[in-house]
């Protein structure tokens, strides 16, 4: 079989500890047999990043724009531990925020169902993806402990010097008061990234806000949604057969429960931070969750949504087996690989992330799986194989459908 062939070239983030390992054995085992695989290579690995003063992280970001897709391995972000470990210079700053800082995106997290892998809900038949507005409200706030008895108020200066105010309340005896803000541009951006998503996964899009409650703050989400769906979108779901459904953040939750999925779930900033690990939990395993990032000109980075697995890391360097799950770090490179087949116009790349999509989950289906889903599935016989094992085992079912 001729190897197949690329235009493009995917932008490659390399990254740190166990996920690192797990990368060259996927590329390896089961990529570079298959694939004159084209990419723009750049090690976001912790040594590299403080090396280069963490310029490797902004220029693969930049080459993110540049040709549109990215795939990225999971990277440490640094804390105090690290400075110590890596001799670090600077406690250089989350890459995933660096690059969703560039890229303006909208995060969409999907889980990755299979049979034996059951969801804690047990009408979900299909995957809920979820959408996070990553700016402002609560995560950007201004916060007082009010000591004692006085008056708070919100105080808005315009740039010709206009003063609008509104009380907060009459304080009596001590409390607490928080201010928060968002802009319309980046609701506007959250809102196309989510709409272009559906349009692009062909899935239904519902969004919930409290906007009978929070009057003039949520109602503007509400809003910038509905006037942007009208103008800009609502032909396209409609031709396409899907749907914009709008609702309470209340009655959404209770919809969410009851529904089939197979449709994206956009939330509000902290909707999004609790609402996804809800999701992803019930769903089985934060090991079996892709990450998106897409911004809103339409430019695309995928990745795993855990981490660097550091524990088995350690116990890898000890030279002892590790038996780490790769199906989230193989669907993010499919994800990319699908998307440049889409973008250049290859339909033999589409059909191989298909078809190693598909092994993937076969080589589960079949009982043979790494330990932290040994310990959560329902199937019956199962055989519990190593990182490098669970690798070999999808090769060998690719090579069947090839
Ligand atoms: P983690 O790497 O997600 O792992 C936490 C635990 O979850 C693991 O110890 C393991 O449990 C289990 N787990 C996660 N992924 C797994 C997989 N693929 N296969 C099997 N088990 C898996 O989170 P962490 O240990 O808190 O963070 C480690 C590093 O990752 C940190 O430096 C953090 O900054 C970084 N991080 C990066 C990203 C990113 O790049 N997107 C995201 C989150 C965290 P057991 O130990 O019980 O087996
Ligand atoms: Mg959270």
């Amino acid at each position: 079989m001729d190897k197949i062939k690329m235009i493009t070239p995917l932008v490659e983030m390399d990254g740190d500890e166990m996920t690192r390992i797990l990368w060259t054995m996927i590329k390896e085992e089961l990529l570079l047999p298959f694939i004159e695989l084209k990419t723009e290579y750049y090690d976001l690995g912790l040594e590299c990043r403080n090396e280069t003063d963490d310029q490797v992280t902004v220029d693969s970001a930049k080459a993110t724009l540049k040709y549109g897709v990215a795939v990225k391995c999971a990277t440490i972000t640094p804390n105090a531990a690290r400075m110590t470990e890596y001799k670090l210079k600077e406690m250089w700053k989350s890459p995933n925020g660096t690059i969703r800082a560039i890229l303006d995106g909208t995060v969409f997290r999907t889980p990755i169902v299979v049979k034996g892998i059951e969801p804690c809900v047990r009408n979900w038949e299909k995957p809920i993806t979820l959408a996070r507005h990553a700016y402002g409200d609560v995560y950007k706030n201004a916060e007082i402990k009010v000591p004692g008895e006085g008056r708070a108020e919100l105080v808005f200066t315009a740039a010709d010097g206009t003063v609008t105010k509104e009380l907060i309340h009459e304080f009596k005896g001590a409390g607490i008061i928080q201010g928060m803000h968002n802009t319309e541009e980046s609701i506007e951006s959250f809102a196309r990234a989510c709409f272009n998503y559906a349009i692009d996964t062909r899935q239904d899009l519902w969004f919930a806000t409290k906007d009978t409650i929070s009057k003039k703050y949520d109602h503007t989400f509400k809003d910038i949604f509905a006037k942007i769906y009208e103008e800009e979108y609502k032909d396209k779901f409609e031709a396409l057969g899907l749907e914009y459904f709008y609702t309470l953040i209340d009655d959404a939750v209770a919809r969410v429960m009851k529904a089939k999925g197979g449709f994206i779930w956009a939330c509000k900033n902290y909707d999004g931070d609790v609402m996804s690990d809800m999701v992803s939990s019930a769903f089985g395993s934060l090991a079996m969750m892709t990450s998106v990032l897409v911004s809103p000109t339409g430019v695309y980075e995928y990745e795993a949504a855990h981490g660097t697995v550091q524990r088995h890391y350690y116990q890898h360097l000890e030279g002892k087996e590790t038996s780490t799950n790769s199906v989230a770090t193989i669907f993010a490179w499919t994800g990319a690989l699908r998307k440049r087949g889409e973008l250049d116009g290859i339909n033999e790349l589409m059909v191989f992330a298909d078809k190693l999509e598909k092994a993937t989950l076969s080589t589960i289906e079949q009982g043979k799986m790494t330990k932290d889903l040994a310990l959560i599935t329902s199937l019956k016989n199962v055989q519990v194989l190593n990182s490098q094992e669970f690798i070999k085992a999808v090769r060998r079912e690719l090579e069947k459908t090839l």
